[in-house]
This record gives structure tokens, C-alpha cells and sequence, in this order.
């Protein structure tokens, strides 16, 4: 399969209450038909997302997600081919930030906030990689406690 990952930055707009927990739902109705996979933050007001599966798939989304009225500024961060994915077991993992993420995300900003745009290209795929680690951790250990 040619397996392609796209990280991309966004500005969120006037978010009502429940725009997340939508934009969630629009992601488990359409990402597991297409295998798309990924996660998502926003802090600051900043949306950073990962989206990885087929190249046509990843593009596919790309292009609804970037037309979405819920933020705006939409611009690829990284792009490129990859030999396996980072959130297999998610149809969007949604990055809550506080505990060992927000802690994760402090390590990369020093005292700055939270501005995906002004990241370089390395420093933005070493985060997603650290929250990727992080997050099969945590899915690990909820595996043993309900065993
Ligand atoms: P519906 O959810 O029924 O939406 C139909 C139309 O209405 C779309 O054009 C949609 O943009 C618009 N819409 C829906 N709700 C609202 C609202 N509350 N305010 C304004 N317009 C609205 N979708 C995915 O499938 N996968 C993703 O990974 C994904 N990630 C996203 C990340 C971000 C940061 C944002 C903002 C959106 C994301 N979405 C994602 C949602 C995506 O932009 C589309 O809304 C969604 O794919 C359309 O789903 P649907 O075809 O089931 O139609």
C-alpha cells in the first residue's frame, strides 16, 4: 500500500461547544471507511493534525477537511511517503493536553505558547512521533489494568 503522511497546521475559528466533539464524529463516520488514521490537537487556538493511510485517501481528506469553516490558515507542515503508520489504532486520536502530552508539548515550546507555524518541520514530526509513543503507552497500560 503506498502509505502517506500528512501533517498539517491550522487556525481554529470561533469554536461553538460541541465543534470538537463534531469534528470527532465526522472523523469515526469517515476515516475507518477510507483507513485513515491520525490524531489531533488544538491548543492556543492552534489545530496541528496528522493524517495518514492511502496517498488518494490522505488527499481526499486533506482537501473536505481544508474547505471546513471551524478553522482556517490551512498549511502543510510536512508531507510525504512512509513505511508504517504511528496511530494504527486510531481512527483520530484526539490529543488532550494536560498530563504527559502537555508535559511533552512544554519540552518543545520552552515557555512559548503553542504555534505549529513557527515550528520547524523536524521539531513538528519528533512531537507527533513523542505523542504517538506516549499514546500506545497509555493504550498499553489500559490493556493491563482491564486484563
Ligand atoms: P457532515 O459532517 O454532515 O458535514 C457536511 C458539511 O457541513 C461539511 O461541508 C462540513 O464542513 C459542514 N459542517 C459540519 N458541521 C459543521 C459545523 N459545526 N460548523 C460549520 N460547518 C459544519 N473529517 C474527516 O472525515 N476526517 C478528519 O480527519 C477530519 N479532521 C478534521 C480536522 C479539523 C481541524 C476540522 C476543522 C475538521 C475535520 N474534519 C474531518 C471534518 C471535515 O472538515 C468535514 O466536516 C467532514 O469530513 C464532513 O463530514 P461528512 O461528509 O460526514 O458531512
Amino acid at each position: 500500500m503506498d502509505l502517506y503522511r500528512i501533517i498539517y497546521a491550522s487556525r481554529a475559528s470561533d469554536l461553538a461547544r460541541d465543534d470538537i466533539a463534531g469534528i470527532l464524529a465526522a472523523c469515526e463516520r469517515n476515516n475507518p471507511r477510507l483507513h485513515v488514521t491520525g490524531m489531533l490537537l488544538l491548543d492556543n487556538g492552534h489545530f496541528l493534525q496528522l493524517l495518514e493511510g492511502r496517498r488518494s485517501a490522505v488527499s481526499d481528506r486533506l482537501f473536505a477537511i481544508s474547505r471546513d469553516p471551524r478553522h482556517h490558515g490551512v498549511e502543510v507542515l510536512t508531507c510525504g511517503p512512509i513505511a508504517s503508520r504511528l496511530f494504527s489504532d486510531w481512527s483520530m486520536h484526539h490529543v488532550a493536553v494536560h498530563g504527559a502530552n502537555a508535559q511533552t508539548l512544554r519540552r518543545y515550546l520552552g515557555g512559548a505558547q503553542f504555534d505549529p507555524f513557527v515550528m520547524s518541520a523536524p521539531s513538528v514530526e519528533q512531537l507527533c512521533l513523542d505523542i504517538a509513543a506516549h499514546s500506545a503507552a497509555a493504550a498499553f497500560e489500559q490493556t493491563l489494568r482491564r486484563a
